[in-house]
């Protein structure tokens, strides 16, 4: 029988039976990267024992049971040089040449573009993301004034980084809390899909997530934290709606009418950040007769708390990415649930989806020096980069709505033999389940078994007739059945095509916003619009991922970007810079040719990515790496320069 290792301690007091019993859970190639760095010794990534990437689903990365014997054999005799020697050779911040470290990790692909992104998302002990400039040493009598609108993932990042470059910043939030998404949608089983490692700032890094995919009340407590934790509700109004804005050429500022529970205000300041997100208007679907339903409805966003399903039969509408966390959690409980399935969605084997960390694992997190930041950068290597050429569409792969490529293909043979697997004995049920589009066509859902075990129950019924009318007792299909319900509960997904709405924003020339865009929302790197000087967008046009990546890493990047435009027009002593239409029309040019190349953009499957018009206005077509680079130092020359203007200072 194995010992329970003694994981009280940490590093220097661990006996090498722990040393031992703790590695079997760890992850072997982040392990050996970070012990290589820590020891600035690069026999600890030796070729042996190089993970094989292609082979996608696999836990072992192609590692025999030999080579990760040796593996481990090797990572324990890291850890004890690590113990013995009392720490790291190297300072972990000063890593020089991690180039062999990111290429052992790599599968074979090209790393060497990626070593600046990789110093800063390693972040190791060091922020390097943090503004090099303050507003004292470039413009300290300037009065300039910046409102965020929001307080989610996106707004705290904002004002976190205009903090640090020493800038007035209000941040203006309609809820009365910090958080957006993760405070408003609290339906049971809420939770995100990517590692935490990864979904989370590269500046407030937490070794100690308690679950690998964090449930929303972790992820609240952790933006909660940030803001706490950086001072940042003290910039925050909180109960504060910005209900519309207007630039205004001559002052070169922006006046914004605000709600709040006092009455209507405006206020005057000098560049707008709109971090109100993708994501944060429930779309509730125009069904025939829906007022006339007798129970409870709502939609997942908008979570009643009061309603009690024990015993209930209950009418689910959509299997999207809410409606299949909600799902297995409340059948446990209802009398008889209906699932309303317009379009299956593929998913992909997770089994540690909604399982808690183990104490091992979490004492290497902590113990072990850069174990958690490699792990960081491995979940980004791995998951999102790594899946993005299976998305590609090779234009000589004739697949039909079936796949996209070879690679594509292959991932559409593994994702149905896991359905298979899944449905094994319920052929109707996998009949209705395996998705008739190309995979990555829509973003995946993360499976630990859960759908199936809900889906086979005797009181849970899969439907795919489309829905005709609600009536007061329930749904009725185009098959004639009325769907007898209690709760009728809206799994139906966000108004994500329509950005920035229903805020009312006019630019130069009283243009507005949204006559602007008529329903096809672009910006040039998602950020910023021509006519709208000093407006810009996190979260925006073309910057959402369908490989189950982070919008932090987005977020991060277009902050970073928005504080260098700043600085800029400080330092210029401008009024306010507009990008110049050519170099907008020419990117998103670009952007939708890219998109057409994806799975999810020529995928004719209805899909929340696509607007009115067809085209693809939320997702970015390339690389991390290049969205990084293009948003990593602006150049004014894609703007217009407006002077100065008259206004004294924000009010
Ligand atoms: C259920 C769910 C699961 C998700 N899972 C993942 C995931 O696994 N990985 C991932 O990367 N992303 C995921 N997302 C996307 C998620 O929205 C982003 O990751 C991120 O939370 C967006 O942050 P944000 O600050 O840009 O927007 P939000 O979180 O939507 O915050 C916007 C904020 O703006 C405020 N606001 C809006 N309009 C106004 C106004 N006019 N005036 C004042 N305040 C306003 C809102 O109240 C809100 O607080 C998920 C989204 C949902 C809904």
């Amino acid at each position: 029988m194995t010992a329970v290792p003694d994981l009280s301690g940490d590093l220097a007091s661990a006996d090498d039976a722990t040393l031992a019993a703790v590695l079997d859970h760890a992850e072997l190639p982040p392990m050996l990267a970070a012990l290589a760095a820590a020891l600035g010794d690069p026999s600890f990534t030796p070729d042996q024992l190089r993970p094989d990437l292609s082979t996608l689903l696999d836990p072992t990365f192609g590692l025999s049971e030999e080579q990760q014997a040796q593996g481990r054999e090797l990572a324990l005799a890291g850890l004890q040089r690590l113990r013995d020697q009392g720490g790291p050779n190297l300072d972990a911040r000063h890593v020089d040449d991690l180039e062999p470290l990111l290429d052992f990790l790599s599968g074979g692909r090209p790393v060497h573009d990626y070593l600046e992104l990789l110093r800063e998302e390693l972040a190791l002990g060091e922020d390097l993301r943090a503004p090099d400039w303050h507003k004292d040493e470039v413009a300290p009598d300037r009065p300039f004034r910046v409102a965020v609108i929001g307080a989610g993932m996106s707004g705290l990042v904002a004002a976190h980084r205009l903090k640090q470059a020493g800038l007035d910043v209000v941040v203006l939030e309609k809820n009365d809390d910090v958080g957006g998404t993760w405070l408003e949608n609290s339906y049971p089983g809420c939770r995100v899909d990517v590692s935490n490692l990864f979904y989370s700032y590269s500046f407030a890094q937490r070794a100690d997530w308690p679950e690998h995919f964090s449930s929303q009340p972790v992820l609240l407590d952790y933006f909660r934290s940030v803001a706490d934790g950086h001072g940042l509700r003290a910039l925050i109004r909180f109960g504060t709606e910005v209900t519309s804005a207007t630039f205004d050429e001559g002052s070169a500022a922006w006046r914004l009418h605000l709600r709040t529970a006092d009455g209507d205000e405006v206020l005057e300041v000098h560049a707008v950040i709109s971090a109100v997100g993708q994501l944060n208007r429930p779309n509730v679907p125009p069904i025939p007769g829906a007022e006339r339903f007798l129970g409870p409805a709502f939609h997942s966003a908008r979570w009643d708390h009061s309603v009690d399903l024990a015993g209930k039969r209950v009418v689910v509408i959509g299997t999207g990415a809410s409606a299949a966390q909600l799902i297995p959690v409340i059948a446990a409980k209802v009398a008889e649930l209906t699932v309303l399935q317009r379009t299956p969605a593929w998913f992909i084997p997770a089994p540690s989806y909604t399982e808690p960390i183990g104490p091992e694992l979490l004492w290497l997190r902590r113990n072990v020096p850069g174990y958690t930041h490699w792990s960081r950068f491995w979940v980004f290597w791995r998951t999102v980069e790594g899946m993005l050429p299976l998305a590609t569409v090779d234009p000589d792969w004739d697949g039909g709505e079936r796949s996209v490529s070879a690679a594509n293909d292959m991932m559409r043979e593994m994702l149905t033999g896991h359905l298979a697997g899944e449905f094994d004995g319920y052929p109707e049920l996998l009949d209705q389940v395996v998705p008739g589009y190309p995979p990555f066509s829509k973003r995946f859902i993360l499976d630990d078994g859960a759908w199936a075990r809900t889906l086979k129950q005797d009181h849970v019924h899969l439907v795919g007739d489309a829905i005709t009318e609600i009536t007061a007792e329930g749904v009725r299909t185009d098959d004639g059945r009325l769907h007898e319900a209690d709760v009728l509960i809206y799994g139906t997904g966000f108004k994500a095509s329509e950005f920035l709405m229903p805020m009312q924003m006019t630019g130069r020339d009283g243009v507005d916003l949204h006559d602007r865009w008529g329903g096809d929302a672009r910006a040039y790197l998602g950020i910023t619009l021509p006519g709208f000087p000093n407006l810009f967008l996190l979260y925006g046009p073309n910057t959402n991922i369908v490989v189950n990546g982070s919008i932090t890493y987005f977020s991060e990047c277009e902050v970073h970007y928005v504080v260098g435009c700043l600085r800029g027009l400080l330092a210029e002593g401008l009024g306010a810079i507009d990008p110049k239409p050519e170099v907008h029309d020419a990117y998103n040019e670009r952007i939708d040719a890219e998109n057409l190349r994806m799975a999810w953009g020529v995928s004719t499957v209805n899909s929340w990515y696509k607007n009115a018009t067809g085209r693809t206005a939320q997702n970015w077509p390339f690389s991390l790496l290049e969205y990084w680079q293009q948003t990593r130092r602006p150049d004014l020359d894609d703007y217009e320069r407006l002077p100065a203007g008259t206004s004294t200072g924000a009010r």
